[in-house]
């Protein structure tokens, strides 16, 4: 399982860091790296032009659980724990999964 940290942006407030391809790179809203301070976690799906993603924040960092295509990824997504969340950011609606503590 590959650890990223990522980077923030605060003109979008957004946070980007690479995808597994390495050739692109992927976003997510700023506010997850203030939640995960605090020691709540997300589940979201992203992709790339290489690839779909399924990515959770933990703590400082996101942690890569799946990469493939957009169907199998939204299904290992449908299949986890936690309450469907959309939050706004310069970029738009997100939307993730607020994951259960372990
Ligand atoms: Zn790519």
């Amino acid at each position: 399982m590959r650890l990223i940290s990522p980077i923030a942006n605060s003109k979008t407030g957004s946070s980007k860091f690479p995808a597994l391809c390495r050739k692109h790179e992927v976003y997510y809203p700023a506010q997850l790296v203030q939640e995960a301070f605090r020691g709540r976690f997300y589940a979201f799906i992203t992709s790339c032009e290489c690839s779909a993603y399924l990515i959770r924040t933990d703590s400082d960092r996101v942690r890569f659980r799946g990469a493939g295509d957009a169907e199998g990824i939204a299904a290992m997504y449908a299949d986890l724990p936690g309450r469907d969340v959309v939050i706004r950011d310069g970029r738009g609606e997100f939307h993730c999964k607020r994951l259960p503590p372990d």
